[in-house]
C-alpha cells in the first residue's frame, strides 16, 4: 500500500522538489499553495502520469487554522492516514524591527510558525492512533543564529527549533518522530530579492562555494521519512559548512 505526504508549499522551489522525490518513491501526496494553483496543479498532473500516484491539491493559506483544518481532514478522508507531514510553506521579511508593524509581525508568525503547529495539531492524533509517522519542518540556519533585518523570521524559524525538540519528545512513545531541517541559503525564488553582488556576497562566505539546491533539501526529506526511527527532536543543519 503507497504511503501518503502531506506537504505544505509545494508549488515550486524546495516544496516542489520534495514533492517529486517523494512522487519518486510512490507517495500518494496531498499538495498545497496559496497563490500558484496553476503550476501546483500541473505539477501533480507531470507527477501522477509519471509514477502513478495520487495526488490531491489544496489551494489556500497555512496561516489560516481552518483551512489547514479542511486540507488535513480531506486527506484523511481520501487516503485514510497521514505517514509522513512537511512542514515547509514559509515567507521571508527583510527590514529593520522599528520599520515592521504589528499586521507585518503577526502575518510573518502565523505563516512560518502557527501554520506548523496547526498541521502538527490537525495530522498527529490520527499518527497517534497508528503509532506511526514522521513529520519534518523546514527550518532555517536563521533560526540558530539570527539575522539582522529578520527578526521576526529568525524568531520563527527559532521557534520552528525548539517546537521540533519538544514534540519530537512528546511523540517519541508513540514511535512518531519530529525532526527539522535548518537549511542554509538553497537557490530558491525566495532569495531573487537579493542583487547579484548580494548573492555572491552570501555564497563567497559558504565553504561549500555555492547555494544548496531543493533537490539536496529533498533529498534528506527522503531520507528522513521513516529510515531513522530512533532519530528524532533534531535540527539537521544543512548549509555547504556555512554556520
Ligand atoms: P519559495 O518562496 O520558493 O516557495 C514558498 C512556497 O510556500 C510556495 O509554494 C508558496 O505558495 C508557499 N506558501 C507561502 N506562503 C504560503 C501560505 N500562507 N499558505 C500556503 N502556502 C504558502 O520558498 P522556498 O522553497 O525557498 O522555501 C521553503 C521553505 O524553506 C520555507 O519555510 C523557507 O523559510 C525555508 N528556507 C528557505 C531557504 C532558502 O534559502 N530558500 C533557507 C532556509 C529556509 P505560492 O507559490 O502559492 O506562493
Amino acid at each position: 500500500m503507497n504511503k501518503t505526504a502531506v506537504i505544505t508549499g509545494a508549488s515550486r522551489g524546495i516544496g516542489a522538489a520534495i514533492a517529486k522525490r517523494l512522487a519518486a518513491d510512490g507517495y500518494h501526496l496531498a499538495l498545497c499553495c496559496r497563490r500558484n494553483q496553476k503550476q501546483l496543479c500541473e505539477l501533480a498532473e507531470t507527477l501522477q502520469r509519471e509514477y502513478h500516484v495520487q495526488i490531491r491539491c489544496f489551494a489556500g493559506d497555512v496561516a489560516d487554522y481552518s483551512f489547514v483544518e479542511q486540507m488535513i481532514a480531506q486527506t484523511l478522508a481520501e487516503f485514510g492516514q497521514i505517514d509522513v507531514l512537511v512542514n515547509n510553506a514559509g515567507i521571508s521579511y527583510i527590514g529593520l524591527l522599528t520599520d515592521m508593524s504589528i499586521e507585518d509581525w503577526n502575518r510573518i508568525v502565523a505563516t512560518n510558525l502557527t501554520s506548523v503547529f496547526s498541521a502538527c495539531r490537525l495530522a498527529v492524533p490520527a499518527m497517534v492512533a497508528r503509532k506511526q509517522g514522521t513529520i519534518i519542518n523546514i527550518s532555517s540556519v536563521w533560526g540558530s543564529t539570527g539575522a539582522s533585518c529578520e527578526v521576526a523570521y529568525s524568531a520563527c524559524k527559532g521557534g520552528i527549533n525548539a517546537f521540533t525538540r519538544a514534540l519530537g519528545k512528546e511523540l517519541a512513545p508513540s514511535s512518531i518522530q519530529v525532526n527539522a531541517i535548518a537549511c542554509g541559503i538553497i537557490d530558491t525564488d525566495m532569495n531573487r530579492c537579493f542583487e547579484e553582488a548580494e548573492t555572491q556576497a552570501l555564497i563567497d562566505e559558504i565553504p561549500a562555494g555555492r547555494m544548496g539546491t531543493p533537490n539536496e533539501v529533498a533529498e534528506l526529506v527522503h531520507t528522513l521519512c521513516g529510515s531513522h526511527p530512533y532519530l528524532t527532536g533534531q535540527v539537521i543543519t544543512l548549509d555547504g559548512g556555512w554556520i
